[in-house]
């Protein structure tokens, strides 16, 4: 019993970081396959349908969804 104990927590840090570099891979991988800015969503304005970065864009909740809407129709 202890041996196999021993066997593992021999094995597990490297089925750890196997299941890590997967992980990353396939993330990276679809990424480059969507063509998506890495950082941050886009989203496209509800009014006008301009499409830009969440900080450029003001979220408004309306009956319980959220709608993105640019500077210049959020008010
Ligand atoms: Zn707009």
């Amino acid at each position: 019993m202890d041996e196999l104990l021993n066997q593992f927590f021999a094995y597990a840090p490297w089925i750890g970081f196997l299941l890590i570099v997967a992980v990353v891979y396939f993330t990276t991988r679809g990424h480059l396959h969507r063509h998506v800015v890495p950082f941050g969503q886009t989203f496209a304005c509800n009014q006008c349908g301009h499409r830009d970065k969440r900080d450029h864009m003001v979220p408004v909740v309306r009956e319980g969804s959220v709608l993105w809407y640019c500077h210049r129709h959020a008010a």
